[in-house]
This record gives structure tokens, C-alpha cells and sequence, in this order.
């Protein structure tokens, strides 16, 4: 049995009972018999679908965003935006899919040779609960257009949005099979990926479970994307505009109650601008409300589970017991904290060697980190075993330009908050994982790539 837990007030919200082996075995069965039927329709049908499923979030989305604020706590705004950005990714593909799996045409000595993008079949979607809707359409919408049928396992706090998910797509008129939810934990998954109607795996998560399930993957020999987690640093620079800089550290640290892969996790600030910008981000972390999020005017809701918040407790006490200094959200080592609802903290004089600086930290915990100059600042930054998507602020943009292409990350935004978007690649370098998911790059991670040569 699987449970949700509203993690604002610890109220169970429902029961789920886990797929019995031959409801694993209908879905597969379902999932292989779907993807004939599938990748035989056209692009274009198939991106007439997705219209349908656009349209069809965006006119529920306030249900599903109650839903995914209910399940694991994010503000209700935070969460009617993520539907909304899932049904923009339907429009952006489906109105680009055509042009991005297009038969591409080779100058060689054949009397005609081309590479054709073919669908692999039945994916395995592994994901988090950080953002229910989005990490799942990310993949989902690209695959599916590509030609794929998708098998969801979502994280075991959020199967309302699992069984979500599958009810959009059935609503929207897609085929049976094209897209199941299958309720099981993590111990399922070697049998799941190891059966050879499943074709391939994609996981977002943490690394622990990206090794494993790569492992899986490589000794079936099928394909697999892994986008894992983060410890980003956001540089500031001494030319900065450090207002804009404090407001978008505090904003990218802080959103989803600090739980975003992507989160600026290490503000690296040169030493002349430092004072100065801590005072700031400290302004900022001040405005920030905390409560309830289902009320309109909260802007940080409670972190997803109690486990989580035990984590972020201990690296800050941790780091702390190392020399870091508590600005903010407690005194000495004690944290401002109620059940899953956890003040934003923010820690100083940051170091490697600390839990705060080494590890991941998935929840609202921003620290500071001195550099002596800009060549200590990229030094620091790459200081770390992840590599996801950092940010840069500077107002020279030539000095950007060199800098960006020094930063160990799969994504550098300047001056700008760092965030995914349908438009551009999204995915990280060393334990943050490997592949791409969005544009052009990601919808071919799940395809056949393969070569036509016509003598
Ligand atoms: P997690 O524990 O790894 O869980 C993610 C998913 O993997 C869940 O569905 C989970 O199922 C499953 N899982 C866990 N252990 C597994 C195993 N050994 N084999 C197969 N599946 C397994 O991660 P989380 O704590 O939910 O999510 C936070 C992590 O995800 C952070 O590290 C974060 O940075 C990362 N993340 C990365 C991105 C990105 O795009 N790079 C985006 C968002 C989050 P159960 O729930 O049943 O355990």
C-alpha cells in the first residue's frame, strides 16, 4: 500500500494499493500491442493528438494543480504554472515535431542517402515528485510524439498525479496503452526494465537511484537518459547588477519550497562585492511568506515529506559544526521548523569540506561562498562532483562569454534565472547524469537513428 500525505498539515489524502504482478503484465502487454498501432500513425497525427492534450490541461488545471499542491505542498500559484508550462510544451511540439524528425537528406556516392528518426517502442519513465506534472510531460510529450508509448513509475508520494497523467492522455483520446502509470515501488523496477517489451529507461532523481537503474539498463543493453541532481553554483561577479542578482539567488534557491534540481545551491560572490550582496539576498529571504499553499498570498510552502526536511537540518547543522555561520531561519543549530515547514536558512562563510558545499542540498537552504577574484569564483564552482545548471552574473558580456565556456554545467544562464525550457536543451554533466531532455536534441534521445543508403 502507497500513501499521500498532505506534507502542510501531515493529513493522509488517500491509499493506493500497489499493481499486482498481472496488472504489470496487462500494462506491458497493453504498451507493446499500443506502440504498433502508434508508431504507425503519422507525425502529424500524432502531434494532433498532443494539441488535444494541451488543451485539455489547460482547461483543468486548476484540479490537477490542487492535486499536486495537496500531494507534496508547493504553492497553488507555483502549481497552476506547471500545468500551464506542460500544455505550452504541447504546443511547442506539436507545432515543431514534423520539422525536428524530418528525413534528412546526405550528399555520398549513393543514388540517395538520408537518416529517418524511428520511435524505439515502450519507455520506462522513472520520476520525482518535485514537479509531478512537469519532470513526466517533459519526457512524455517528446516521446510520445516521437512515436513511443510511455510506462510511468512516479515517485510512491505522488500517485494521485501518476493516475493524473494517465487520465489527461486517456481523456484527450489517446489510445489505450500509449501511456500507463504503473503503481509500484522502486524494487519493481530491475523486473520492469529487464522484460524485453521495454525499450528503454529514462530517470529523474537522485544519484543513488540513477546508478542503479543505468546498471539495470547496461546490462540489457538499452538505452538510458539520466537526469539527476544538482549542486549549481550562481557566481556573482564584482561587476554585477547585485540586486537583480540577490532577487533571482533568493527566487532560484527558494521556489518549490528549495526543491528543484536546478536550484542555485552555492552563491559564489567575490570577495570586494560580498558584504554587500549578503545584505541584499538577506532582504530578499525576509520577504519571503511562508504558510499555507493553498493561500494565494503564501510564496513558500512546506518542504515534500519529513525526511526531507530532516536532511536539510542536518547538512545545515553539519556545516555549522565546520565553521559555517546561521544568518538566518534559526539560532546556534536550531532551525525555525514545523513538521514538513522549514524556514528559509541561510548560512555563511561556506567551505568545501562541508555538507553544504559537497553534497546536494534539496530543500530552503542558500549559503555563501567567498571568492578571492573571478578565477577563484569558476574554480569553486567547478569544485563539485555535479554539473547541472549554473548561473553567471556579470554586466561584461565579453568576460561572459569566456567564462561560460569554464563552467563545468550542461546549462550556464547570465544574468537571467536559471530554468528549463521547451526551446533549449535541458540536462547535466558528471553525477548529474547524462542525455537531454527538450528541443530538437531531446525528442531524438528516444529514437532509431538510422541511415538509408540507396545504391
Ligand atoms: P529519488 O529517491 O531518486 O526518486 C526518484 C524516482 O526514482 C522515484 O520514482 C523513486 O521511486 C525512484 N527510485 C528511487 N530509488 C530507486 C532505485 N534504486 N531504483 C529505481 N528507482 C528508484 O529522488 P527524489 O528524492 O524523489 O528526488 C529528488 C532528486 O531528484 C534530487 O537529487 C534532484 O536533484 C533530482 N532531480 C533531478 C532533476 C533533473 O532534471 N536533473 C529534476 C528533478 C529532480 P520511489 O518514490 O518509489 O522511491
Amino acid at each position: 500500500m502507497f500513501s499521500s500525505i498532505n506534507p502542510y498539515n501531515q493529513q493522509k489524502l488517500k491509499t493506493y494499493r500497489a499493481d499486482s504482478s498481472q496488472t504489470i503484465e496487462r500494462k506491458l502487454k497493453q504498451a507493446d500491442r499500443a506502440f504498433a498501432d502508434w508508431s504507425a500513425l503519422s507525425i502529424r497525427e500524432r502531434t494532433d493528438y498532443l494539441r488535444k492534450v494541451g488543451v485539455y490541461l489547460s482547461m483543468h488545471k486548476q484540479r490537477y494543480a490542487e492535486l499536486m499542491t495537496a500531494e507534496m505542498g508547493k504553492t497553488l500559484k507555483e502549481a497552476v504554472a506547471e500545468v500551464e508550462k506542460c500544455a505550452a510544451t504541447c504546443t511547442y511540439y506539436a507545432d515543431h515535431a514534423e520539422a525536428f524528425l524530418a528525413d534528412q537528406s546526405i550528399e555520398t556516392d549513393a543514388k540517395h542517402s538520408f537518416i529517418t528518426y524511428q520511435p524505439l517502442g515502450p519507455v520506462l519513465a522513472i520520476m520525482p515528485w518535485n514537479f509531478p506534472f512537469w519532470q513526466v510531460m517533459r519526457f512524455a510529450i517528446p516521446g510520445l510524439i516521437a512515436g513511443n508509448v510511455g510506462l510511468l513509475k512516479h515517485a510512491s508520494n505522488v500517485f494521485g498525479s501518476a493516475l493524473a497523467i494517465e487520465e489527461i492522455f486517456r481523456e484527450s483520446g489517446l489510445p489505450e496503452g500509449v501511456f500507463s502509470s504503473l503503481l509500484v515501488d522502486s524494487s519493481a523496477i530491475e523486473g520492469i526494465l529487464k522484460d524485453r517489451r521495454v525499450k528503454a529507461v529514462t530517470l529523474t532523481g537522485s544519484e543513488r537511484a540513477g546508478a542503479s537503474v543505468a546498471s539495470i539498463a547496461g546490462s540489457q543493453i538499452k538505452k538510458s537518459v539520466l537526469e539527476l541532481g544538482g549542486s549549481d553554483a550562481l557566481i556573482v561577479l564584482a561587476d554585477a547588477d547585485l540586486e537583480k542578482a540577490a532577487e533571482i539567488a533568493v527566487k532560484s534557491r527558494m521556489q518549490n519550497a528549495g526543491q528543484s534540481c536546478i536550484a542555485a545551491k552555492r552563491f559564489i560572490i567575490e570577495k570586494s562585492v560580498k558584504k554587500q550582496f549578503t545584505e541584499l539576498v538577506i532582504n530578499q529571504i525576509s520577504k519571503i511568506k511562508q504558510g499555507d499553499p493553498t493561500d494565494e498570498t503564501t510564496t513558500m510552502g512546506p518542504m515534500a515529506r519529513l525526511n526531507l526536511a530532516d536532511d536539510i537540518e542536518r547538512q545545515a547543522r553539519e556545516s555549522i559544526a565546520k565553521g559555517a555561520k546561521l544568518v538566518a531561519g534559526g539560532k546556534g543549530t536550531g532551525f525555525q521548523r514545523s513538521g514538513c515547514n522549514v524556514a528559509p536558512i541561510l548560512l555563511d562563510k561556506v567551505k568545501p569540506g562541508m555538507a553544504a558545499f559537497d553534497e546536494e542540498t534539496f530543500g530552503p537552504l542558500a549559503v555563501l561562498i567567498e571568492a578571492k577574484d573571478e578565477a577563484d569564483a569558476i574554480r569553486l564552482a567547478n569544485q563539485s562532483n555535479f554539473g547541472l545548471g549554473s548561473a553567471l552574473w556579470t554586466q561584461d558580456l565579453d568576460k561572459a562569454d569566456r567564462l561560460v565556456r569554464q563552467i563545468q554545467a550542461g546549462s550556464v544562464f547570465v544574468n537571467g534565472l536559471m530554468r528549463s525550457d521547451a526551446r533549449v536543451p535541458f540536462g547535466g554533466i558528471k553525477t548529474s547524469g547524462f542525455g537531454r531532455e527538450l528541443s530538437e536534441v531531446g525528442i531524438k534521445e528516444f529514437v532509431n537513428v538510422k541511415t538509408v543508403w540507396i545504391e
